[in-house]
């Protein structure tokens, strides 16, 4: 690492003006699956079933988890999505509820309150930590709020107490989106067993993959409202020990995990704890390192909490650079540092099933129960926020030299953007 009294012009130069570029090496690379997931899916297929009630992969894989993350109980589903989805089921979300949650999300926090007929009412964020602002969750309830659905994004943690209160005082379920966030801790405390409910994924791009996937965990320890989750994940059959009910009394998807994915997943969950850390530390180690460059508002973690860092999320201060989000995605970029600008292109009630309040074809149900529209502006932070973010990829593979190299590129071209410096030179 240079300091800066030996920086030569060239290196002084951005890369993207034909300087000399700070990451010359490749990423830290590695394989996410090895030899223990071969003999999990061996003993898997050796069980003659991949059916989640006969054989032992998925029950241990669950197991596991609950060990991990000191609960009684949660099941084992398809998809983040699904788990999203079967949590408001068993919460018992239905026709014209409605459901606070975050504008800045994967697409899958919103299918199972659509699928639910329920409406999907948007609160800001802190600008920031990227994560619900409590005093605008309270802003948005009204006399149909049934859940708080918090997604806990890129790894850190929602400001879950005063959440849980405002939930305590207007009697609402409070549902915990932990698919970017294994293993982050809010004052100590695990993320997605705070909440009545917890929701993960394990698709392939999380923490953890098994090809698909996903686990909800029910957090009163309550027998029954599992033994409502567990059915809801099963097109509403009851498998309790010896015993199946079919009654069909009320609606609900089939959104099974298989035993091959219980196989992969109990190899995954070994790895978790260090994958976490890792992440965590890198993350860290970021908003250290970058946290007084003029122009650049680190990825903020609130004070006792752990983020364990999806992604890693700077925002630009406009104000003080001279350059747009573009130019400076751009010329991290040309330093040898992949990055986008922003995270989803946009709050998701831009998304055209909002705007034209179409979940299904030729209807505008379940909107029109209320009449509610989806106006630019009604989440100014969050509209903020993904028009100056920075999006970095922090990965458990890389190095401390990838991360110191991050930071150097960073500090390099907030440098040469920053206005003051700008204007020293001209
Ligand atoms: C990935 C993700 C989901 C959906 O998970 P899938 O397994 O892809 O269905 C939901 N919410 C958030 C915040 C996610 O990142």
């Amino acid at each position: 690492m240079s300091s800066n009294s030996d920086v030569t012009d060239s290196q002084q130069t951005l890369a993207i003006f034909g300087g000399q570029k700070v990451k010359n090496t490749p990423f830290g690379t590695g394989k996410r699956f090895g030899d223990e997931e071969v003999k999990e899916l061996i003993e898997a297929l050796e069980q003659n079933t991949l059916f989640y009630h006969s054989g032992t992969k998925v029950k241990t894989f669950l197991n596991d988890f609950n060990h991990l993350y000191g609960i009684k109980h949660s099941v084992a589903v398809s998809s983040g999505t699904a788990a999203i989805h079967v949590a408001l089921g068993a919460a018992g979300i239905t026709v014209g509820d409605e459901v606070i949650t975050s504008p800045i999300t994967d697409q899958g926090t919103l299918v199972g309150i659509l699928y639910q007929n329920a409406i999907p009412i948007f609160a800001d964020l802190d600008s920031n930590t990227y994560n619900l602002d409590p005093k605008s969750i309270e802003s948005r309830i009204s006399s149909r709020t049934k859940a708080i659905l918090v997604v806990h994004l890129a790894g850190n943690a929602c400001d879950m107490d005063p959440i849980m209160e405002i939930a305590r005082k207007y009697g609402l379920k409070v549902i915990e989106d932990c698919a970017q966030s294994y293993l982050t801790r809010y004052k100590g405390r695990l993320v997605g067993t705070i909440g009545d409910y917890g929701c993960f994924s394990t698709n392939d791009f999380k923490h953890i993959s098994t090809g698909d996937g996903g686990i909800v965990t029910i957090n009163s320890g309550d027998e029954q409202q599992f033994r409502k989750v567990h059915a809801f994940a099963d097109k509403n059959y009851e498998r309790f020990g010896g015993s199946v009910s079919r009654d069909l009394q009320l609606l609900a998807p089939n959104y099974r995990m298989t035993e091959l994915q219980g196989a992969v997943g109990i190899a995954q969950l070994k790895k978790l704890t260090d994958i976490c850390e890792k992440r965590s530390r890198y993350g860290n180690l970021i908003s250290e390192g970058i946290a007084t460059l003029p122009g650049i508002k680190a990825h903020k973690v609130e004070e006792g909490n752990e983020c364990t860092y999806w992604f890693y999320m700077l925002r630009l201060d406009e104000d003080e650079l001279n350059c747009s989000r573009e130019d400076f995605s751009k010329a991290l970029a040309a330093e040898g540092i992949p990055n986008q600008p922003g995270y989803i292109p946009d709050v998701v009630y831009m998304q055209p099933l909002f705007q034209q309040r179409h979940a299904y074809p030729d209807s505008t149900f379940p909107f029109d129960i209320t009449g509610v529209t989806y106006e630019r502006g009604i989440c100014p932070n969050a509209e903020a926020i993904l028009q100056t973010a920075v999006r970095i990829a922090v990965n458990e593979f890389f190095t401390e030299q990838d991360i110191d190299e991050i930071i150097q590129a960073i500090r390099k071209v907030s440098m040469h953007y920053a206005k003051q410096a700008y204007e020293r030179t001209i």
